[in-house]
C-alpha cells in the first residue's frame, strides 16, 4: 500500500527530493540545479512578471554589490554575521605567486587575501537606493522596480529551504508613506492570490528580520511592534514551522535618510518592498504537489503555463 499522503505536502524533502532537483557542489547551501527544477523557477518568474505594473523600471543586477554601499545602507550594524565579503589576492606578480604557492606546499594561502571593494549581495533591493539617490528628487507619483538578483547570507545548512545561494525578485517601491503602506497593502493580497494560482497552501504573519545580537532583539521587537515586515509562509518541512517564502516590507524613511534621497518638497523618502524567494518558492511547489509536474492540477499547470 501506498504511504498516506499529507493533504498539504506530497513529497517530503528528503535525499531523493534533494538528489531529483538539486546537484551537489560540496557545500552546504549551494547547489546546481536541474532542468525540471529551473523550468518551474523561470516559470514561477513568468508569472510574478504577470504582475508587474506597466511604470516598473527593470533592473536585473550583478550578485555583488559595492560593499561602501552595503556599509552606509546599515548591513554590518544589523547582520554582520550573514555578510559574504569579496577577498582577492593582490600586490606585485611575486607577492600573488608566493601566496598561491604556499597552498601548493600545504601552507595557507588564504593569510594573503584582502577584502576588495565589493560583497555579495545580499537583498535585491540595497543597490536601488544608492542608484536612486544619483538622481535627484524623486517625483511626485514616487518610483517603482522590477529587481532579480543572486542573493548570497552566510547560513550553511542542510534544509532545502535555507540556501546559502538564492535567488530574490522584488517589487521596490519609493514614494510618500501612504504610497508606500498602498502598495504593500496590495501586495499582501496579491501575494496570497499567485499563491492560491500555485495551490500553495499559505498564511501571512506579521515577522521579523534576523537582527545580530541582543541589540538586535529589540530591534526585531520594534520591527514586529510598528508592523514593518509580513511574511508569506508556506508549509514545506511541516505545518508547525513553515517557511516565508514571499515577504512585504516597509523600511519607513531609512533608506531615504540613509542616502539622503527626498521628494520635491525636500521631505525624505518612505521605501518598501515585496520580495520572492524564487528558490523557495521552486522548493514549496514540489514539496506541495509532488516531483513529476505532469502530475500537478491543472488549473496549477495552466497558471505556471507547464
Ligand atoms: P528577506 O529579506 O525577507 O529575509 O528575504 C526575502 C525572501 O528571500 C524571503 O521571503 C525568502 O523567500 C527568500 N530567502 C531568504 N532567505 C533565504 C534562504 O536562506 N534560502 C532561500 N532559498 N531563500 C531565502
Ligand atoms: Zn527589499
Amino acid at each position: 500500500m501506498d504511504a498516506p499522503v499529507s493533504p498539504v505536502t506530497r513529497a517530503t524533502p528528503d535525499a531523493t527530493f534533494a538528489a531529483t532537483l538539486f546537484r551537489t557542489m560540496g557545500v552546504d547551501g549551494v547547489y546546481g540545479r536541474s532542468g525540471l527544477y529551473e523550468n518551474v523557477v523561470e516559470r514561477l518568474a513568468a508569472l510574478i512578471t504577470e504582475y508587474r505594473a506597466p511604470e516598473a523600471e527593470i533592473l536585473r543586477l550583478p550578485p555583488v554589490m559595492s560593499r561602501s554601499d552595503l556599509e552606509r545602507s546599515g548591513y554590518l550594524k544589523s547582520f554582520p554575521n550573514l555578510l559574504g565579503c569579496v577577498c582577492a589576492l593582490s600586490g606585485s606578480d611575486a607577492e600573488i605567486m608566493a601566496a598561491a604557492q604556499r597552498h601548493e606546499t600545504g601552507g595557507d594561502w588564504t593569510a594573503s587575501l584582502l577584502p576588495a571593494d565589493l560583497v555579495l549581495t545580499p537583498a535585491a533591493c540595497y543597490p536601488i537606493y544608492p542608484m536612486v539617490a544619483t538622481r535627484g528628487p524623486v517625483p511626485a507619483g514616487g518610483l517603482l522596480f522590477d529587481v532579480a538578483c543572486d542573493c548570497f547570507r552566510r547560513e550553511p545548512s542542510r534544509q532545502l529551504d535555507r540556501l546559502q545561494s538564492f535567488r530574490m525578485r522584488e517589487y521596490v517601491r519609493i514614494g510618500t508613506a501612504d504610497q508606500i503602506v498602498g502598495f504593500r497593502t496590495r501586495w499582501i493580497e496579491t501575494g496570497q492570490a499567485i499563491a492560491a494560482r500555485l495551490g500553495l497552501a499559505c498564511q501571512i504573519a506579521p515577522a521579523n528580520d534576523p537582527f545580530f545580537g541582543r541589540e538586535g532583539r529589540i530591534k526585531a521587537i520594534s520591527q514586529v511592534q510598528q508592523a514593518l515586515k509580513f511574511e508569506l509562509l508556506v508549509p514545506i518541512y511541516g505545518e508547525d514551522k513553515p517557511t516565508a517564502c514571499m515577504s512585504f516590507n516597509y523600511h519607513r524613511e531609512h533608506f531615504g535618510l540613509t542616502w539622503d534621497i527626498h521628494d520635491t518638497t525636500g521631505a525624505p523618502i518612505h521605501t518598501g518592498c515585496a520580495a520572492f524567494g524564487m528558490d523557495r518558492l521552486a522548493v514549496a511547489m514540489f514539496a506541495t504537489h509532488g516531483l513529476d509536474t505532469a502530475d500537478w492540477p491543472a488549473d496549477v499547470r495552466a497558471a505556471l503555463r507547464l
